[in-house]
């Protein structure tokens, strides 16, 4: 898991159908009503996907798999739209953070598995008594456990050894969140060994005594492994002893983006 930087300007659909509906949303709650319906084809349109899967380079914002080469991945909620769990046993509490479905802040681009299988209606707190239930409370007097990767670094929290992610430095947050996500699952663990293998061999390469030609282009193979737009690029830098990747700010990224 590592930083995303969701670009700042809001996607029109959001700005104009999201934020008319959000109105009627928080018009019915005023009145009674605690069932809403939501409109995928606002917070999901493809003009709000696209923004967001090329912010995320094509990969889920949780297991940094490469998503786009072979499903559609999906728009999802970081705090949970229509009811909400604070752990795997207890039941759904409606409704959610309704108010949230087309909050621009709210979303991400995540793989189908971590989406719908793992992370679903869960949104622990750790104290959750200071839950927001509706629109008038401040989000800020709530700490969630689930590190969000749009406005801090993962990467503080989740480590590598070898293909296993492990909370650093026995960080509560990166616990839950990675366990909560399923990020050790097997058949993730077993593509991010695969891909583990090539690091090292690329490593041999690099620091070996073969011909310079072949050393350098291993160099600049880790290099590529290591960036934000590679699969499972913090693994990667665990494996070569790097430090978290400096944040770096919507502009280097797409000047970067360009480059590449
Ligand atoms: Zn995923």
């Amino acid at each position: 898991m590592i930083r995303v930087r969701r670009p700042t300007r809001v996607p029109s659909r959001l700005a104009t159908d999201g934020v008319a509906t959000s109105a009627l949303d928080r018009r019915a709650f005023a009145n009674g009503n605690r069932a809403f319906v939501f409109n995928a084809t606002i917070y999901g349109h493809p003009s709000v996907k696209r923004v967001l899967v090329r912010a995320q380079h094509g990969k889920c914002c949780f297991c940094e798999s490469k998503v786009t080469h072979v499903a559609s991945g999906h728009v999802e909620h970081f705090r949970p739209k229509g009811g909400v769990r604070q752990d795997e046993t207890d039941s759904l509490a409606r409704p959610g953070y309704f108010w949230l479905a087309y909050e621009w802040s709210n979303l991400l681009f995540a793989c189908e598995i971590c989406n719908s299988r793992h992370k679903r209606n869960l949104f622990p707190l750790l104290n959750p008594k200071k839950r927001a239930r509706t629109p008038s409370h401040e989000l800020r007097l709530e700490k969630p456990l689930f590190l969000d990767p749009s406005s801090e670094d993962p990467e503080a929290h989740i480590a590598f050894r070898e293909e296993y992610p492990y909370a650093v430095r026995g960080s509560r947050r990166g616990e839950a969140t990675w366990r909560a996500l399923g990020l050790d699952r097997e058949d993730l663990a077993e593509v991010r060994r695969d891909h583990l293998r090539r690091v090292k061999v690329l490593v041999k390469l690099r620091d070996g005594s073969g011909q310079r030609e072949h050393r350098d282009e291993a160099s600049a193979l880790l290099d590529e492994m290591t960036r934000p737009s590679a699969p499972w690029s913090s693994m990667v830098r665990a494996a070569l002893g790097l430090p978290a990747r400096a944040p770096t700010s919507v502009r280097t990224q797409h000047a970067r983006q360009r480059r590449e």
